[in-house]
């Protein structure tokens, strides 16, 4: 299978769904990964922090947005390696850009009719009527994108149609275990990502230059995959939502619903100690 991923910034990717592309990359599943912006102005730890100084180093306050965009891309290509992201695609676009934009459609719709995936994930797009947000604007433009890819006709466009089998959304703001307690408003699969947290973890470290690294990369760990794992019953999990509904040829159980034991699973997903298992 061929997993792409399309997402604003360079960070994103990982914090995202950086342990289910770990597990897909390990099952020798093909990851790819699209990435809209350079992300040079988005929490630009590393450069504000020196510009505090009394005395501040001029190679880093002196960093033009070249500069920045290409320590960026570096710090994504080491993350890259370590979850096992074997293409890293980026349209450089600035990241002031807050608006559908018809060149980028088209740009993300030729990467899709050249990648070819089975699966895409991106973010769940908040608020898409009114999207102020540039992940929304990201996933908006990767769904118009979608429709476009799908009416390459090989005549007129020198490339054929190109469907995606399933859009899984990460980053829906809401934590509910099952599909009553918010009119059916959740997160519909997780993915359990202990085994490889310790890989999610590294790749977070790689994100310093604004600030993800260290204690940051443990925090959101711990309080947001620790809570989508509590959601799922196992220690760390990534929350997706699927936007095309499935069609299976007998009703679906999980093997992590048969294994599951109602009365241990509080014990059994608190086990792993991840400040202690992976210090700074
Ligand atoms: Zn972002």
């Amino acid at each position: 299978m061929k997993v792409m991923t399309i997402y604003a910034h360079p960070a994103d990717t990982i914090t995202n769904c950086g342990g289910t592309l770990a597990r897909h990359a390990a099952a020798g599943d093909e990851v790819v990964a699209l990435i809209l912006t350079h992300g040079g102005r988005m929490h630009a730890n590393r450069y504000a922090e020196e510009w505090r100084k009394d005395n501040p180093d001029k190679t880093i306050t002196g960093a033009s947005l070249d500069d920045i965009a290409a320590y960026k891309k570096d710090e994504l290509s080491r993350a890259a390696e370590i979850v096992g992201i074997s293409k890293v695609i980026t349209l450089g676009l600035d990241d002031r850009y807050a608006a559908l934009r018809e060149d980028v459609v088209d740009q993300i719709a030729e990467q899709l009719a050249i990648e070819r995936p089975d699966v895409l994930i991106c973010d769940y797009p908040v608020n898409p009527v009114a999207a102020t947000n540039v992940h929304t604007v990201a996933t908006v433009s990767v769904l118009a994108a979608l429709g476009r890819a799908g009416m390459f006709v090989r005549n007129l466009d020198d490339r054929a149609e190109f469907h995606v089998k399933q859009v899984f959304f990460t980053s829906l703001p809401v934590m509910a275990g099952d599909g009553l307690s918010l009119y059916g408003m959740r997160n519909d699969v997780y993915v359990d990502i202990t085994d490889v947290v310790g890989q999610k973890v590294a790749a977070m470290d790689c994100f310093d230059s604004q600030g993800y690294s260290g204690l940051f990369a443990r925090k959101l760990i711990e309080a947001s995959n620790g809570e989508n794992g509590r959601v799922a019953g196992v220690n760390f999990a990534e929350a997706f939502y699927r936007l095309n509904n499935e069609t299976h040829t007998l009703l679906p159980v999980t093997e992590a619903a048969r294994r599951d034991d109602p009365l241990t699973r509080h014990i059994s997903y608190s086990r792993v100690d991840l400040r202690a298992t992976y210090p700074i």
